[in-house]
């Protein structure tokens, strides 16, 4: 079956599916991106990724090329068209192809919008769920606007990898005075002995998570008290639970912290109510 993206107004096989290589994606990293996770064929949270979405061109001055509706009748048709009913949608938005200078393009440059969807083994990501996974822990190299999703993620695709060669999932970032920013990609949560929530306050220094802001709205309804605060990597590492979320990954509970267990090494009880309550919600 072959795989269509969207790019640039028209829906092209996956494979012929290219931007200019003077795209201001490509030189200079000049765009922003979205992720939503697609179960049964419904977009989860698709109000909060839209309302990021267009707080993420906002910041960077990029002109928003299409309304809610017009990206949801695209994406409608990419799923229709890839005949996906659970995976995710990708969608990025460059300020557009100019001639190659630094400073923004004349009035008028049109934005490029792209649109690409994935198949994802939900069979696998529940069985790492039902495991449990590890995280290392590894500097925050980014700069100091990480609330604004933008394709700049050479400090998470560098952290990310050494996750993998060390046999983890995921990376947790940590800033110079040794507390915990968020994942890769994903937010970072511990439950304290007393099983109080903590997750890092959403300022600049961390993407806003639409999974985590829907996750605390859920778990306040359930009656947990969250605090919204850093924590260190020790705090973590002797704390009750810990877990991650993200629109792909859910509730996901983390085991182990640069190979130490957390709590009894097994996915804690807290993470994985939470986990189903988030999937009973989609
Ligand atoms: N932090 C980072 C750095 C991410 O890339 C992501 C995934 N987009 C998240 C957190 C989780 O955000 P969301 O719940 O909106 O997927």
């Amino acid at each position: 079956m072959t795989r269509f993206a969207y790019v640039d107004g028209r829906f092209l096989p996956h494979d012929e599916a290219v931007v200019h290589v003077e795209d201001r994606g490509f030189q200079f990293g000049d765009a922003i991106y979205e992720v939503w996770s697609v179960r049964d064929g419904q977009l989860l949270d698709a109000d909060g990724h839209f309302a990021r979405l267009e707080r993420s061109l906002g910041e960077l001055r990029i002109a928003n090329p299409k309304s809610r509706a017009g990206y949801q009748l695209l994406i409608g048709e990419l799923l229709r068209r890839n005949r996906l009913r659970d995976g995710l949608v990708y969608l990025q938005i460059s300020r557009g192809r100019a001639r190659r200078d630094h400073a923004f393009p004349a009035a008028g440059t049109r934005p490029t919008l792209v649109l690409t969807s994935k198949r994802l083994d939900r069979v696998a990501a529940q069985l790492r769920a039902d495991a449990g996974v590890g995280v290392i822990t590894t500097p925050d190299l980014r700069w100091g606007r990480c609330d604004i999703k933008t394709v700049n993620l050479l400090p998470n695709v560098l952290a990310k990898q050494a996750a993998i060669e060390a046999g983890a999932v995921e990376a947790w970032l940590v800033d110079s005075s040794g507390l915990v920013t968020e994942g890769s990609s994903t937010n970072a949560w511990i439950v304290t002995a007393d099983g109080r929530l903590v997750t890092r306050q959403a300022d600049q220094g961390i993407l806003h998570g639409i999974t985590r802001a829907s996750l605390m709205r859920q778990a306040e309804e359930l009656g947990y008290v969250i605090e919204e605060r850093a924590f260190s990597v020790d705090e973590a590492v002797s704390a009750r639970e810990a877990f991650m979320t993200s629109a792909t990954s859910y509730v996901t509970p983390i085991v182990r912290i640069d190979g130490r267990p957390v709590g009894n090494g097994a996915p804690g009880s807290v993470a994985t109510a939470l986990r189903q309550a988030y999937l009973d919600s989609a």
